[in-house]
């Protein structure tokens, strides 16, 4: 395995010892590991196939001399999922989720520790500190108890205690700082110079970014897989238009954005996708800066938003080599509120069955902002890091109505009634009935998907306009959610035909079509529809409240 670090500022080489932090020559803290490309671009591609999956089949492009199997937990290897229903729900079909929750502790920071603790075990290092949002040291300390190693893991008081209890419970030494993520870090600093103990530098770490090139490596090698199965080994690997990522200190995107500029270094891939990392509203100095167009970041001292995870306020360089990428990639900065993060990941859950950490809500929150605004367009194929899991569902999220009590009724009653009448008290006996006369199997799914994941409905289906009509007219709906185009009888004729029946006449509907309409169409529909919905819209909080709305 050969390697060396090079340094970003004055271009000298050194051989690589984890303990070495700076630039022998210049003192800069920013370097960078290179292989020998031209060899490794030829060979490795073909071992591939026999090589088992995670993080440790690209080993030749990692900074491990000699990759310790003991002390792996599985990191790396994560799967690569289509978003169908999100897909549809947004009208862009091509969204994928790398779905980091399923690394060892749950967050694409399993990557980062594993290869970190494997070099610093190879150095004989067997103590060190992290500043951490949460996920990094719990991660760490998972990795460290399996190489015999003692972390000091400094984490501010907002860090959830579960998450703090997770870091104790691996025997590291958790210190919780009273204020920000950024004094946290300047502690723990000063905690590990006057130790001389080991520190984990962030997006600094060479080891760090290593790791996180592999999910570049993977979504690559992956969507070959999926969209080409019966490629030649040695054809180009497919690469997504954007990868989308919920960034803090932005070592994540440093890292993937190394993995991909190596690839087509070596030929494995013709071009880098747009970078669009996401930060949260209320800490987002490196979106700040770059919609005010600085080239150096101005950070946020006091950071506004419940998301933890993602609260640094101070991002340094980092934030001149994602500027750079972001720039050079046409991709884009974005910031969400965190309100719109808790709804993505409820959106997320719902939708696609994947239950997300806040942090990862903002990268999904971003998704949908970019779609809208037409910076990601429908064409686009889009890789969404899902960087981590759930923590038992924080209050905010799910609003006050996602339980409902039930109370027994007086002990004099029999079970029977008190057992009818709970059940009285679980649903009423009859939901509002919702007819979808719709001819795509995939938007009746995803109709019903969106009504039944929000309210209680009788959901009835119909897949063209003359069984749409029949069943309307024996079930007499609160509601008809319809398609224009559709083969036996259109939308247009369903609307004349129920209009034209005193029975029906009244029964609200909504047009729900995939095509912009012509001002024709428009006119033909005008006064008969109670609204009109495009499929990219249904994500939208109103396409429900028209729903609650007309059936009252
Ligand atoms: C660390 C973390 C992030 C941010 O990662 P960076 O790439 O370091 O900015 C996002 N989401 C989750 C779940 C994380 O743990
Ligand atoms: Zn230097």
């Amino acid at each position: 395995m050969s390697f060396i670090i090079k340094c970003l500022d004055c271009g000298h080489n050194a051989p690589y010892y984890p303990t070495s932090t700076t630039c022998p020559k210049c003192n800069s803290q920013w370097r960078e590991a290179e292989y020998d490309y031209e060899i490794i671009g030829k060979t490795l591609r073909s071992k591939l196939a026999k090589r088992r999956s995670g993080l440790w089949r690209y080993r030749e492009l990692l900074p491990v001399r000699n990759p310790n199997v003991s002390l792996s937990l599985g990191e790396g290897g994560t799967p690569l999922i289509r978003a169908v229903n999100l897909g549809m729900m947004l009208g862009c079909p091509n969204i994928y989720i790398k779905d980091e929750r399923q690394g060892p502790t749950s967050s694409f920071k399993d990557r980062q520790a594993s290869v970190t603790i494997a070099a610093l075990k190879e150095a004989g290092i067997t103590e060190m500190v992290a500043a951490s949002t949460g996920n990094v040291a719990i991660s760490y300390s998972a990795y460290a108890s399996r190489a015999g190693m003692k972390l000091w893991a400094f984490v501010t008081s907002l860090v959830p205690a579960v998450k703090m209890r997770e870091i104790a419970l691996y025997g590291s030494q958790v210190i919780k700082i009273t204020g920000s993520y950024d004094q946290c870090k300047q502690v723990a600093s000063e905690f590990a110079r006057q130790r001389n103990l080991y520190q984990d530098m962030g997006a600094r770490t060479i080891t760090s970014i290593e790791a996180m090139k592999t999910i570049a490596f993977e979504i690559s090698e992956q969507m070959t897989a999926i969209q080409d199965p019966d490629a030649e080994v040695d054809a180009p690997w497919r690469t997504p238009d954007w990868y989308v990522q919920a960034i803090s200190g932005g070592m994540g995107p440093i890292g993937v954005y190394k993995g991909f500029r190596e690839m087509k270094q070596m030929g494995w891939t013709d071009r880098i996708p747009a970078f669009a990392p996401i930060q949260a509203e209320g800490c987002a100095p490196m979106v700040n800066s770059w919609k005010k167009g600085l080239e150096k970041a101005e950070p946020v001292t006091s950071p506004m938003t419940r998301i933890e995870t993602l609260a640094t306020g101070d991002p340094g360089r980092a934030y001149e080599f994602l500027r750079e990428y972001v720039n050079s990639t046409n991709g884009v900065f974005e910031s969400v509120p965190d309100e719109d993060a808790f709804r993505a990941m409820h959106v997320l859950a719902k939708m696609e069955g994947i239950s997300a950490e806040p942090a990862a809500g903002v990268a999904f929150a971003g998704l949908f902002k970019l779609i809208r605004a037409g910076i990601i367009k429908p064409s686009d194929t889009v890789v969404v890091n899902c960087t981590g899991h759930t923590m038992p569902a924080d209050p905010s999220i799910l609003g006050d109505n996602w339980s409902r009590d039930v109370k027994f009724p007086s002990v004099d009653a029999t079970p029977q009634e008190g057992l009818l009448s709970a059940l009285s008290q679980v649903a009423p006996e009859r939901f509002p009935k919702i007819a979808i006369v719709e001819d795509t199997t995939e938007a009746r799914r995803l109709i019903r998907r969106i009504l039944q994941s929000q309210g209680n409905f009788t959901i009835l289906e119909a897949v063209n306009g003359r069984e749409g009509l029949e069943l309307i007219q024996r079930e007499l709906p609160d509601l008809v959610i319809l398609d224009l185009m559709m083969p036996e009888m259109d939308g247009f004729t369903v609307i004349e035909a129920l209009r034209a029946n005193p029975e029906t006449a009244t029964i609200p509907v909504i047009v729900a079509t995939a095509k912009e309409l012509t001002q024709d169409e428009k006119s033909r529909l005008g006064g008969q529809i109670q609204a009109l919905m495009q499929k990219g819209d249904f994500l939208n909080d109103e396409f429900l409240e028209e729903v609650k709305a007309l059936i009252k």
